[in-house]
């Protein structure tokens, strides 16, 4: 079993796939070929954004977000406390301050309670996560942004094609008046292969509705010109390739089914762990549809349950050990220590996800559940008994 199955999606496109590499291999057209144009519209179609920018990651996407926004040295910006290091570490690449705020409980998301007395007059913008997949609370989040004149970007590297309030319609797009990736001032994904829509290597797109930002985004991807060996503004090469783009291209055409088999793979973990006493299944809330980038349980014992997991076949991995702060590159200990963050640090032990992709099956699941409940009974009753979740 694997935590990503990368291997079987590409024997379901696969001649899809071979077709649209070989086309651009044989028109030679590796940079800026006709994919990228076709892929930001369809990107821009499917999030239901005006404007769609490929780039080069989703690491780039941030910083290019936050050069278009003007963030400037010394400002400050708001980032979660429990993220992936990307989300705080290209503000400070930028010479701006990563202010962090402890998430909830409850959607490990962005805490929109602690947001307000983390602002000074020195703040910029505030960047929530959707977080595995599921939207942060981005209506609170956007509502304090406008009262402080704050942007937001939206870090949706994970939740690109998840839903933000459902509204009732056949197709995917009717449904999502409001998508991950929409209606933010600006956002981010990433197409790591890994992420749910992956290409076979590095890849992020910059999202928003303001055609005078998205232009300012395709110059600074591309050196800052206009045209070429024009130069109006100081840029970086931050492109996606065109193989990239050929790739997503024929990803995204089945991207809502891959959308719908995560959803019902999180519905079977969900109905088979429930019944598991002390394991904290992901919360699912009604307004959102997550996209499932991962399928994060909670665990008491975390770093043995996982090891235990191993022996029996089970891979998992751990969304994230050490909360921002702690991290040494953001002047932490490299350890966790109480300072603020009380619900980032109880995550960061117990947090663990399971095998999860679109072409996981039911056995597979079963698997999972039945090694996880053997694991968990052999921790025996006392440590069982020590364990509670605020
Ligand atoms: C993956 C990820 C990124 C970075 O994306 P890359 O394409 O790997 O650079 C940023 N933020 C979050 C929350 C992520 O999960």
């Amino acid at each position: 079993m694997k935590f990503v199955d990368l291997g079987l999606q590409y024997y379901a496109y696969k001649n899809e796939i071979d077709e649209a590499l070989r086309e651009v291999v044989e028109s030679g057209s590796f940079i800026n070929g006709p994919q990228i144009a076709a892929l930001e519209k369809e990107l821009a179609e499917f999030s239901g954004a005006r404007y769609a920018v490929a780039c080069s990651s989703g690491t780039d996407a941030l910083m290019l977000a936050m050069f278009a926004l003007g963030v400037k040295p010394g400002d400050e910006i708001i980032v979660p406390a429990f993220s992936f290091i990307a989300t705080a570490s290209m503000v400070s690449f930028l010479g701006a301050i990563p202010v962090f705020v402890d998430v909830g409980p409850e959607s490990y998301t962005m805490d929109p309670e602690r947001i307000e007395e983390k602002i000074s007059e020195r703040t910029k913008g505030i960047i929530p996560v959707s977080l595995f997949g599921q939207c942060a609370r981005l209506e609170e989040i956007e509502a304090i942004a406008r009262r402080n004149g704050l942007f937001v970007l939206e870090d949706g590297a994970q939740s690109f094609g998840a839903v933000r309030g459902i509204v009732d319609g056949p197709s995917h797009i009717e449904r999502c008046r409001s998508c991950s990736c929409t209606d933010s001032d600006i956002a981010v994904t990433s197409f790591f292969p890994a992420k749910p829509l992956g290409g076979y290597g590095d890849g992020g797109a910059v999202f928003t509705n303001d055609a005078q930002t998205a232009e300012t985004l395709r110059r600074l991807r591309n050196h800052g010109q206009e045209s070429r060996y024009r130069h109006e503004i100081i840029g970086l090469n931050a492109r996606m390739d065109s193989l990239q783009a050929a790739v997503l291209l024929v990803k995204l055409r089945h991207f809502s089914v891959e959308i719908e088999r995560r959803r019902n793979a999180a519905a079977i973990y969900q109905a088979c762990l429930s019944g598991l006493r002390q394991v904290e299944t992901p919360m699912q809330d009604i307004l959102n549809e997550s996209t499932w980038a991962q399928y994060t349980i909670r665990v008491p014992y975390r770093d043995k349950v996982r090891e235990e997991l191993l022996r029996r076949g089970i891979p998992s991995a751990v969304h994230y050990p050490l909360p921002l702060p702690m991290q040494k590159a953001f002047g932490g200990s490299g350890q966790n220590v109480r300072r603020g963050y009380r619900v980032s640090e109880e995550l960061s032990m117990s947090v663990l996800s399971l095998p999860m992709h679109a072409f996981l099956t039911e056995a597979e699941q079963c698997e999972v559940c039945v090694a996880l409940d053997e694991v968990l009974a052999g921790l025996g009753e006392d440590a069982m008994a020590e364990v509670s979740y605020g």
